[in-house]
């Protein structure tokens, strides 16, 4: 039927993967695990109070079993493409984190937030995939801490407060701004070191510290006692024996009352806080901290990245989405002579890849020179049927990644071009000697220059984006 897709999950995670690849973007997919207890629990209780107690009916059994068979498909996908994907212990943030914390990865793909909480350093959000202008935001711990002052502990320590996916509510009644000054009175202490001493301050001392009682100040020094006393007998705050030295109204005085009202103003958002945090009967929820700081994960396996396979690609996207044979191969192509080039540039060769027959010619992708290359059918490829049969297909290729891995035919292109120019210049040169006329050499010279200062600029360009190394997540559920 036209106009309907078919598993149009499956589809966006063949775009995505496919596009990203072409980025030279290295992705590890992250299958989530179950979810951790205190999440389901929240959980439970969220769609309690919305829908009332929980029925047994088989409803929520079978969305959980149609979902798992959702991502079931997206890992046998994934197979095919030969993206490499990890099991995580609870949930996929953590896992992600704990890829991208011990440099397996360079970075992690999510839009939940958490993933800090759980220690990662680098995350990307909001992405498009437009290929004219892809754009992405990037956000990392260490910016966070250089701009706002904020550690991984800052971070749980506010999700605490503010609420977080397994305290929905945080503590009731404090509010971001509030939790934010609390930050900055902190003097080194870190806000869960803050947490414990406020639990061990409610355990221990019920009674209210001694109020310091106000007294009479001097309304010329602003110390303790009356004027009329201090011109008397002088102020004891000032030195003098007989009356005292002059202050305006916002000296300072150093006695009792005044440092503990100075005090009670420093400390009235902690304080405030701190009144609501004591109704929480289970703050600071330390279940909730070590879900963030207590590491689950553990890579089992390191993850390589597999050739894709045309032949179970074929089948697998014959069958989930209904796509041809022949459009299956026609995508995977591009996967296919990534991956080969990738491998070569690396100085990995061998008979399986595949083989470039010729360049075409050049053109221009999205302002990146590249090459159109004719390579010799790949094995199970399937072309179309009311096509005649070629020996080749075709595919468009950056210039300076298929320079690096078959240079030998660029080097011969860069030749067959070169004879073309030369043939062209000398039956120039000889319609010009027929007319009389000097010739240009120089043009070709300029030519084959311009040519090697364009490839080494190239190379250079590559070595830098193969740094790139990412992980993504499985998409969840709706947004698939
Ligand atoms: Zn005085
Ligand atoms: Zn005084
Ligand atoms: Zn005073």
């Amino acid at each position: 039927m036209i106009g309907v897709v078919t598993k149009p999950h499956l589809r966006n995670l063949f775009f995505r993967v496919s596009s990203l690849t072409k980025m030279r973007i290295k992705l590890v997919f992250v299958m989530e695990g179950d979810a951790p207890k205190l999440k389901a629990d929240t959980m439970s209780k969220r769609n309690e109070l919305r829908y009332g107690p929980p029925k047994k009916s088989g409803a929520a059994k079978a969305g959980r079993s149609y979902f798992k068979s959702f991502l079931k498909e997206c890992l046998e996908m994934l197979e095919c493409l030969g993206v490499p994907w990890v099991q995580a212990a609870g949930e996929a943030e953590a896992m992600c984190a704990y890829l991208n914390a011990n440099g397996y990865v360079d970075g992690c793909i999510t839009n939940d937030g958490d993933v800090f909480l759980y220690g990662a350093q680098t995350v990307y959000r909001n992405f498009t995939m437009n290929a004219k202008d892809p754009y992405v935001d990037c956000y990392t711990m260490s910016s966070i801490k250089k701009k706002l002052g904020y550690d991984r502990e800052s971070l749980i320590g506010l999700a605490v407060l503010l609420g977080c996916d397994y305290l929905p509510k945080g503590v009731p009644g404090v509010g971001k701004e509030q939790a934010l000054k609390l930050l900055e009175t902190l003097q080194g202490q870190s806000l869960l070191q803050r947490f414990n001493q406020w639990k061990e301050q409610f355990q221990c001392d019920d009674t209210p510290s001694l109020a310091v009682k106000k007294v009479t100040h001097c309304s010329v020094c602003r110390h303790p006692g009356s004027h009329k006393e201090h011109e008397r007998s002088g102020c004891k705050l000032c030195g003098s024996v007989m009356y005292c030295e002059p202050h305006d109204v916002e000296f300072c005085c150093p006695c009792e009352w005044h440092h503990s009202e100075q005090e009670k103003k420093a400390n009235m958002v902690e304080d405030n806080i701190k009144k609501k945090a004591r109704s929480c009967e289970d703050f600071p929820f330390y279940e909730v901290i070590q879900e963030f700081l207590v590491n689950k994960n553990k890579l089992s396996k390191i993850m390589e990245w597999q050739r894709p396979n045309l032949l179970t690609f074929q089948t697998f996207a014959f069958e989930k989405m209904e796509w041809t044979r022949h459009y299956a191969c026609k995508k995977l192509l591009a996967l296919l002579t990534h991956y080969d080039m990738v491998k070569r540039k690396s100085g990995q060769t061998d008979l399986n890849q595949l083989q470039a027959i010729r360049i075409a010619r050049t053109r221009i992708k999205n302002g990146i020179p590249c090459f159109e290359i004719e390579w010799q059918k790949p094995e199970y490829y399937v072309t179309e049927d009311d096509q005649p049969m070629e020996s080749f297909v075709v595919t468009v290729e950056e210039e300076s990644l298929f320079q690096a891995a078959y240079a030998d035919v660029v080097a011969h292109y860069k030749m067959e071009k070169l004879e073309v120019l030369e043939k062209k210049q000398k039956s120039k040169k000889h319609k010009l000697k027929e007319k009389g006329l000097s010739t240009v050499d120089g043009e070709i010279i300029d030519l084959v220059s311009q040519m090697n200062l364009q490839s080494s600029k190239q190379d250079f360009k590559l070595d830098r984006y193969e740094l790139n190394y990412l992980t993504k997540k499985v998409p969840k559920g709706r947004s698939c």
